[in-house]
């Protein structure tokens, strides 16, 4: 079957993607009053769907400057779309102004690739946690209504009296104010030490010491900043989290605890992530299925073990034969599949099938016609005539 735009979309999905395009407008300015300028399309995402169901993590893989981070983008509307749609909670985002995308900004959230280029360096990571809390309204002001100008005279005139009368009778007041508060809550909190009560909690819910709180991104290591900007995009308690190569500026040992921490707060708060990597093993790992991105198209999408034990799209096939294998015996008797040639400009992508300059299986037909995404088994979708 032929993939029209709705066949890779599930039912209840919070997330679809519709036949999303974003293409770039690019080229040189003219001499004079723009004679002979050339102008050009830079087709970075050309003709996306599909869709991601709650609480699923779809891994979104391919090499560097296929569109991966414009996909992620785009849905998010950082990026407009050319056109197409995306659908979030069966709502279309596309053309949506900032005040109607509002509510959707703090329900979808992104993890940059560079945490020290996330984090403002003037700002202590107090005070960069605290700001998506303040503008979305998450922390509420505190209940003042226990705190009547009565009943504050009651406890002053109380404590004097105990004061005035037995100095034990003062610690005695003091103890059963401090259990009043404990059970009511403190009646004298600010909205400000709310937000700084929140700021902690996150930094020990990513991991990190809630004393930090005051230092600035320059006093942390990378792995600590990718924490930090992880605990700022779940300030806002969103329940989509856009992960644009989260991991890959990181140290291999720092990438398992990232990782580790992501698959954590996934289960904690429910979370449904659309995880971009160009590695492979990672994306293994995390994902529960993967989409094959090529020169801003979808090549191939599986569930993650049909992907890894049976890949169809000869792309596919390359990119899993240069994941390193740990044991050297197994290296030696895998067969690599290199890929001759460099990936072509998306401003003028080849006819037919995008891959057919690199692919070592291309025949004739593969020039002339495109080959659309189909189903060749179950919940195994791939663009390729020979697959
Ligand atoms: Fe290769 Fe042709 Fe398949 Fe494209 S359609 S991947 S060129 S065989």
């Amino acid at each position: 079957m032929t993939v029209s735009q709705d066949s890779t979309t599930g039912n209840g999905a919070l997330l679809e993607v519709r036949d999303l395009q974003t293409h770039f407008k690019t080229g040189t300015k003219g001499i004079i009053f723009g004679i002979g300028a050339i102008k050009q399309t830079v087709r970075a995402v050309d003709g996306v769907n599909l869709s991601i169901e709650k609480g699923e993590t779809l891994g979104l893989v391919g090499e560097s400057g296929c569109g991966k981070s414009t996909l992620g983008y785009t849905i998010l509307q950082l990026e407009s779309a050319t056109s197409g749609d995306v659908y979030y909670d069966g709502k279309d985002l596309t053309g949506l102004n900032g005040k109607e995308m509002r509510p959707f900004r703090q329900r979808m959230q992104i993890i940059f690739q560079d945490p020290q280029a996330a984090l403002d360096p003037r700002m202590t990571i107090g005070q960069a946690i605290a700001e998506p809390l303040r503008v979305h309204g998450v922390v509420t002001p505190p209940d003042k209504s226990s705190t009547s100008f009565w009943k504050d005279l009651l406890w002053f005139f109380l404590r004097l009296w105990f004061f005035l009368a037995f100095p034990v009778y003062y610690l005695l007041g003091k103890l059963v104010k401090r259990s009043f508060e404990k059970h009511r809550g403190n009646p004298s909190a600010t909205y400000e030490d709310v937000i700084e009560k929140k700021v902690e909690e996150l930094l020990a819910t990513v991991g990190l010491n809630p004393y930090f709180k005051n230092r600035y991104p320059h006093e942390f290591s990378g792995g600590q900043l990718q924490r930090i900007v992880i605990a700022r995009a779940l300030s806002v308690e969103p329940e989509f989290i856009v992960c644009d190569e989260p991991i890959s500026a990181l140290d291999v040992s720092i990438q398992a605890q990232i990782i580790n921490l992501l698959e954590e707060l996934q289960d904690q708060f429910s979370l449904t992530y659309l995880f971009i990597s160009h590695d492979l093993r990672v994306v293994r790992h995390i994902s529960d299925r993967v989409a094959v991105m090529y020169l801003g198209k979808v090549v191939e999408q599986a569930n993650i073990d049909a992907l890894h034990d049976e890949p169809l799209h000869p792309y596919t096939q390359a990119l899993l034969s240069s994941v390193p294998i740990p044991n050297p015996a197994q290296a030696k008797t895998r067969k690599r599949i290199i890929l001759e040639g460099d990936v072509p400009s998306p401003i003028d992508p080849p006819s037919g099938c995008r891959f057919r300059t690199r692919c070592p299986i291309a025949v004739d037909r593969c020039a002339e016609e495109e080959p659309l995404l189909r189903d060749a088994r179950e919940n195994h979708w791939v663009a390729c005539h020979l697959a």
